[in-house]
């Protein structure tokens, strides 16, 4: 729901720490591709939530190559429109974003943006974008995007590994086969809501269990509700394990495993 929640004024609502302060959960990953004169910048995004544009405002975000989607819940999606200026760049060059999801998430983005999606859209400044399923692996550009299921209460959704870091947000619960697609992770990123259960999202108790077994150098907590404050919630986290914020950025191997 974002921090300050709407109507809210508890200790963290009102708390004037700049990292109790959340949007709702996105990674932008950037990298330079090889090539002549130093190659060209390359962007990935994973999910455009409601606060999607404030997020590229801030973050100088000024083109986007590919965007990833978890699954289809409004937190995750409802930016998707804010692609339009980024995509009409992009399809002078060479062709709309391609937008990799899993069917079901497909389907509520067509559902949603019934105007970009249509084969009878006309609308003519509608977002160059183009639906893609979502594949085990993925290549964009040379980088690897590996699909990594997970559960989101009743929901299989998607988390995702590039090289040495893994995404994994709206956890409840993580299939045994997913935990091979997670060895030898320098940053692990992984939701955690806050110390109630909850049936879909993962407690910082259960995270932090994942965490220790997953064994990643770093762990990020993110998705986080207005229970948990920042520095109060840090100071009780095992060492490696650290509550995410708004603005992180981490120097990240994108080499694909063996
Ligand atoms: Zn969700
Ligand atoms: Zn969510």
């Amino acid at each position: 729901m974002g921090v300050p929640t709407l109507g809210c004024d508890c200790a963290v609502c009102a708390s004037d720490d700049p990292r109790d302060r959340r949007l709702r959960p996105s990674v932008l990953l950037r990298w330079q591709e090889p090539g002549q004169a130093g190659g060209r910048e390359r962007v990935v995004v994973i999910d455009t939530g409601p606060d999607f544009r404030e997020q590229a405002l801030r973050n100088g975000l000024t083109r986007v190559d590919a965007v990833f989607y978890t699954h289809s819940h409004a937190d995750h999606i409802l930016g998707m429109d804010e692609l339009r200026p980024l995509s009409f760049a992009v399809f002078r060059e060479g062709g709309p974003i391609p937008l990799y999801a899993a069917p079901e998430t497909a389907e509520a983005l067509e559902r949603i943006y019934e105007y970009t999606f249509s084969p009878q859209a006309t609308y003519p400044t509608r977002a160059r974008v183009q639906l893609h399923a979502l594949a085990e692996r993925t290549l964009v550009h040379g980088v690897e995007f590996l699909r990594v299921p997970v559960m989101h209460g009743e929901m299989e959704i998607a988390g995702f590994r590039f090289g040495r870091v893994a995404y994994l947000t709206d956890v409840s619960a993580i299939p045994v086969l997913s935990f091979a697609l997670l060895e030898g992770l320098d940053h692990l990123v992984i939701s955690a809501l806050r110390h109630k259960p909850h049936p879909s999202h993962a407690t910082v108790e259960q995270a932090v269990g994942w965490a220790r077994r997953i064994g990643a150098r770093h762990t990020w907590l993110t998705h986080i509700a207005h229970e948990l404050g920042h520095e109060e919630t840090n100071r009780m986290l095992p060492d490696g394990i650290r509550l995410a914020y708004d603005g992180l950025s981490l120097p990240v191997n994108l080499e694909t495993a063996p």
